[in-house]
């Protein structure tokens, strides 16, 4: 079944593309009220300091692109398994080829955003064009650092629908991983010229020789082609240059023909509008040119353009092949579409077929703390997402929430990126409604039918589930998942998969000691806790992988939560029949542990239709705190008022109780007990 027939000459040629992010907002000087006051009003910003950097950056000495004809261009992307050095690989290319000083504190560099270096993980993907001489000749090497997590596969294939190469990077001490699967796969189907590095041969427990021999049995990659290296000291960086240069294919493309290019991230900037992210697929651009977007059919002149090393370099001109950036004032999130194809005005040229859609496998609900901060979030959540693409948007209203959105996510982890990045990059507080997964409806009254306009309907918010009178069918969505473990934990694997109402697919040895574990899963089974489960019984040495597989009927039902009487609407969840009571039980055990005690006790209940099925009380304060500060105590006192008022502003109110705002999310998260 791994017969994979893989020559680096049958690789169609194609062109490449790139992408990176910026925070250019929050590195300037501007006071944060002045930041904030623009967002509200969606206001340009202008600010001192980045019109010094742009035209300070624009005086400096612009490269000769023209130097670098395709068969001199390479593009390739790191693909890997998290943590098996992907970034720190792009350190060592960076430092090796310039772009970067050489320095001991240079640590994923390319892991720019905030919610990056805190969590340590990389989610989205960095485009780093790079200069190396190659026995007397001078290359132009872009490459771009992916993440690696499932939840952000979708930067991965666009990066790869952009390249002609990938560097396939393996831990050589934790070998083949669900993600290395997942990722070579991805890969392998876009006909990429594939080069296997083994890292971490430093590590004590390192054995390349294991790895390899699973590389060899797994990929059908021939042994010798496998590069060992140690990112971290920089052991053998050198011969991954080289086989970049030598065995990855040029991009194809020629200057004579008409410019296009292809828009394959973009990101806002407060002051200079939409700076795109450009592939050029042929001809040249250049500053001053009127460019115009086949999307919207609109015409702008290029007011910069430049390469990304990787920060923004600007340049005269980009040339076929060529990959940076291009800032045309287009002033509005809409206008620069990723998948959008560029040409010049007087040279209109058919549009390239762009990227598919990302397909979202959560969906969760997203409102203001206050309905006056609407507009804000708005224009937030808009430009955000013109920096990650894959997140679905969809306006949705709620009786107890007010106007908000519906928002699609490839996962949990992408979900709470996603809120992080905008409470840090765009300082809005949002209320987020527990995550659900897109289950359909058949639907079998036929007035409900023509309301709907067909037969079968999607449910991304569990408020909208429609009673089973008017349902000939439930349908749940499908993946098909991958697991990759040491075969001592697969017996207890298989009792959680089968807990998990998973169907075994397949099972392979792929040494040894290690098998991959195929099983059919319905998706809201593993989106939330399961991956921790999997880690924990598994002494952290399991992977997990996953991809879409269709959808199957199924028993569903909606199942209510009421605080004091009133339902929670962020917390009504659909659930297969058979956990309707056990998963009742544990959502009120785990809000019973999660929601602060109060002056009053609560009554938390899980319902299924009138039927209240699970009760747990959270027990009142015993004394008023605030009540033994008398007197002299007054400091004691205001700080205890304020204290509380700050807490109740992240707190949502239902009936008469307060809410954490993060509760929502929170108790899906904590492990089942
Ligand atoms: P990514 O998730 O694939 O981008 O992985 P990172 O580059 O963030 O690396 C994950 C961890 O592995 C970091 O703590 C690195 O310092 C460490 N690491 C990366 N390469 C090496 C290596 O060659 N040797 C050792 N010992 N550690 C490495
Ligand atoms: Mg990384």
């Amino acid at each position: 079944m791994f017969c994979l027939v893989k020559r680096v000459c049958e690789i169609p040629p194609r062109v490449l593309q790139f992408k990176m992010c910026r925070r250019r907002d929050l590195n300037t000087n501007l006071s944060y009220t002045v930041l904030r006051h623009c967002w509200m009003k969606s206001l340009p910003v202008f600010s001192s300091t980045s019109f010094r950097r742009s035209s300070t950056q624009a005086s400096k000495d612009a490269v000769d692109l023209s130097k670098f004809p395709v068969d001199r261009i390479r593009n390739f992307c790191i693909i890997a398994h998290i943590d098996h050095g992907k970034s720190t690989l792009a350190d060592r290319l960076l430092e090796m080829t310039g772009a970067i000083a050489k320095n001991e504190k240079n640590k994923q560099v390319l892991d720019k955003l905030q919610v990056e270096r805190e969590r340590g993980i990389t989610v989205k993907a960095q485009t780093a064009s790079l200069f190396y001489s190659h026995e007397g000749q001078e290359y132009l090497l872009n490459l771009i650092d992916t993440p690696g997590h499932v939840d952000f596969s979708y930067e991965v294939s666009r990066s790869l629908s952009a390249c002609q190469g990938v560097l396939l990077i393996v831990d050589a001490n934790q070998g083949i991983q669900a993600q290395t699967v997942a990722n070579f796969y991805l890969a392998f189907e876009a006909q990429l010229a594939i080069i296997p590095v083994i890292n971490k041969i430093d590590l004590k427990n390192a054995d390349p020789e294991r790895v390899e021999s699973q590389i060899v049995k797994v990929f059908d990659i021939p042994g010798e082609e496998c590069i060992r290296i140690s990112a971290k000291l920089g052991t053998n960086v050198e011969k991954v240059l080289q086989a970049v240069v030598e065995r990855i294919p040029p991009p194809v493309g020629s200057v004579d023909e008409p410019f296009k290019a292809l828009v394959f991230d973009s990101n806002f900037d407060h002051y200079r509008g939409v700076v795109a992210n450009i592939a050029v697929f042929g001809g040249r651009v250049k500053k001053g040119d009127k460019i115009t977007s086949a999307y919207l059919g609109k015409t702008y002149e290029v007011n910069e353009l430049g390469l990304l090393r990787p920060d923004e370099h600007p340049t005269q001109k980009l040339f076929s092949g060529q990959v940076g950036y291009v800032i045309a004032g287009m002033k509005d999130v809409k206008e620069a579409q990723i998948g959008d194809t560029l040409y010049l005005q007087d040279h209109p040229v058919e549009a390239l077929p762009g990227f598919k859609p990302a397909k979202a496998m959560v969906f969760a609900g997203m409102y203001p703390m206050d309905q006056s901060e609407y507009p804000g979030l708005r224009s937030a959540i808009e430009r955000l997402t013109l920096n990650d693409s894959s997140v679905a948007v969809q306006r949705d209203s709620s009786l107890a929430l007010g106007a908000g959105w519906r928002l699609g996510f490839l996962g949990l982890l992408h979900m709470e990126v996603f809120n992080q990045r905008l409470e840090q990059e765009y300082n809005a507080s949002v209320i987020v409604t527990a995550p659900t997964v897109p289950y359909k409806a058949v639907l079998s009254s036929a007035k409900l039918i023509k309301e709907h306009g067909s037969e079968e309907i999607t449910i991304v918010n569990p408020a909208q589930f429609p009673e089973k009178s008017v349902v000939s069918e439930y349908l749940e969505p499908m993946v098909l998942g991958t697991i990759l473990a040491p075969d001592i934990y697969t017996g207890k694997i298989m009792g959680l998969c089968m807990n998990r109402r998973a169907v075994q697919k397949n099972i392979v040895y792929i040494d040894d000691q290690r098998v991959m574990m195929k099983f059919l899963f319905p998706l809201n089974e593993v989106v939330v806790d399961f991956y921790d489960l999997l880690k924990s019984l598994s002494s952290g040495y399991a992977s997990f992988d996953y991809e879409n597989a269709g959808y199957q009927a199924a028993d569903l039902i909606r199942m209510d939560i009421l605080l004091n009487g009133r339902p929670v609407e962020e917390l009504t969840t659909i659930v297969h029949r058979s956990r309707g009571y056990s998963s009742g039980k544990s959502m009120c055990e785990r809000l019973k542990d999660t929601i602060p005690r109060q002056m009053f006790e609560i009554a938390v209940q899980a319902a299924i239709g009138n039927k209240v099925i699970a009760r747990e009380t959270i027990k009142a304060y015993r004394k008023n705190v605030l009540a033994k500060c008398y007197g002299g105590d007054i400091t004691r006192k205001m700080k205890l008022l304020k204290k509380q008022a700050e807490g109740k502003k992240k707190m949502r109110r239902i009936g008469n109780v307060d809410v954490p705002k993060d509760v929502f999310i929170n108790v899906l998260k904590t492990k089942e007990k």
